[in-house]
């Protein structure tokens, strides 16, 4: 698992808008975004799915929520407010194969869990 399209974000062998990168977390902003901000936050540690991250890599999923955190707040959206979800799996809608958390912000964004 070392050529998603993440991976080659992270390489530089395709473009992206990297907001931020750090020994352990980099982030970008999403291609579709689903609001005014969407910035993917991703491990440099592979793990397919949050169900493959074992309890002594839990850290690893705490880096990616304070790193996105710490940019809401220097994006002045913290305080308004803002949504971190990861997906899982197929009803989870993941599409990407290497866990990531998406930072949702810039409007209201109601409630959520509506099944489609
Ligand atoms: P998920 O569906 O939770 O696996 O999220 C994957 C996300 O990656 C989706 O929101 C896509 O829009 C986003 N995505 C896919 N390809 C790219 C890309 N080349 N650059 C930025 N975001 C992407």
């Amino acid at each position: 698992m070392t050529d998603t399209i993440f991976h080659k974000i992270l390489n530089r062998e395709i473009p992206a808008d990297i907001v931020y990168e750090d020994a352990y977390t980099y982030a970008f902003r999403d291609i579709a975004p689903q609001a005014p901000v969407h910035v993917l936050f991703v491990p440099k540690q592979d793990f397919a799915t949050i169900n493959d991250v074992p309890e002594e890599s839990a850290v690893v999923i705490g880096r990616l929520a304070t790193a996105a955190a710490r940019y809401a707040r220097q994006q002045g959206f913290a305080e308004r407010g803002y949504r971190v979800v990861m997906n899982c799996n197929g009803d989870g809608g993941q599409t990407v194969f290497q866990i990531h958390l998406h930072l949702l912000a810039g409007a209201p964004l109601g409630h959520f869990g509506t099944p489609r």
